[in-house]
């Protein structure tokens, strides 16, 4: 059999995993990152895929990587990448280093995804495909016509950037207000909940503190009804909603698949906002794009990436 190490690069976490040539995962590492230096986040990493690495039960055809931010596709460099506060930072290199004896690929976290999503889930039978992460940010990537798009700087697909309130938003990690990922990541949400807060004075919410209200727990507060919790889980699914009639309107794919912690929300979130993506949608017929839940889960980017690293490259062809 054959397989590859892929690995999810976050802010706070790394995951390894063992994946096999039909995308089945045989063994997972994984461990937080408390520090965003390169060279601990490469110890961090070195940790897992080793692991990973011992537990495999096929020959390891190389180490595929998927890392949040913008990735020299030769040098596996990352050149910039808002949510680590990393720039050029040389992670391909790093890695090598660290692994002589395997083949390293790197490539942005969200098109590998994409990738694992478009080959091994949800994404499968489809040729127009988009994948957005509604994570600590947001990534995204774009497979049309049954190719996924890299663009001339390997940026496409980053919808995360695309503001979507520039006079009343957020602020970005990348500088920009109102950015999508401003608004509708589980930051966003978390960032909704403060800014509803003066209405809300005796809010069940505000009694959690600071730094341990997540966006799970405001989203659950507003399953269960909380008045505070359901006014910035309403805001929130505006703001997605929105970006999401923009990117039909960028790419018009068949398929949205939304991944990430957020979309851990399932039916609670996805009834909400369809209905709202189907009055801003203009130019195709409101309805005819599926906005789904991505199905490997957080596995996804794993997945894609060691996909990646067993085809050379993040080539999106499905298996047909
Ligand atoms: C970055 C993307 C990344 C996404 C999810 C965004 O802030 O710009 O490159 O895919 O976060 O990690
Ligand atoms: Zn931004």
């Amino acid at each position: 059999a054959r397989g590859a190490i892929g690995v999810d690069l976050g802010g706070s976490h790394v995951m390894a995993a063992a994946v096999d040539e039909d995308g089945r995962i045989q063994a997972k590492h994984e461990r937080d990152i408390d520090d965003r230096a390169p060279s601990a986040v490469v110890d961090a990493l070195a940790e897992v895929v080793n692991a990973a690495i011992g537990a495999a039960k096929f020959e390891v055809a190389g180490i595929g990587i998927g890392s949040p931010g913008n990735v020299d596709p030769i040098t596996g460099t990352i050149r910039y990448s808002p949510n680590f506060g990393w720039t050029h930072v040389p992670l391909g290199e790093r890695v090598r280093a660290a692994f002589p004896k395997y083949k390293i690929f790197v490539g942005n976290d969200a098109r590998c995804a994409t990738l694992g999503e478009y080959v091994h889930g949800v994404g499968a039978g489809t040729k127009d495909f988009t994948l957005l992460t509604l994570g600590t940010g947001i990534g995204g990537g774009v497979v049309a016509g049954g190719v996924l798009a890299l663009g001339y700087q390997m940026g496409a697909g980053e919808f995360g950037h695309h503001q979507i309130r520039p006079d009343s938003g957020f602020i970005c990690g990348c500088g920009k207000v109102g950015c999508f990922e401003a608004q509708a990541s589980g930051t966003g949400l978390i960032r909704h909940a403060f800014r509803a807060a003066p209405s809300f004075p005796r809010s069940a919410l505000l009694d959690v503190p600071r730094e341990k209200l997540g966006s799970k727990a405001i989203r659950k507060a507003a399953q269960a009804g909380d008045p505070h919790a359901l006014a910035a889980f309403g805001a929130f699914c505006d703001d997605l909603a929105l970006g999401l009639a923009n990117v039909i309107a960028f790419v018009n794919p068949e398929v949205i698949a939304l991944g990430g912690g957020v979309s851990s929300g399932g039916d609670f979130l996805l009834d909400r906002v369809r209905p709202l993506v189907d009055v801003r949608t203009t130019m195709v017929p409101p309805g005819t794009t599926r906005i789904v839940r991505a199905s490997l889960g957080n596995d996804a980017g794993a997945v894609g990436a060691a996909t990646a690293a067993m085809r050379g490259g993040l080539i999106a062809q499905s298996a047909e």
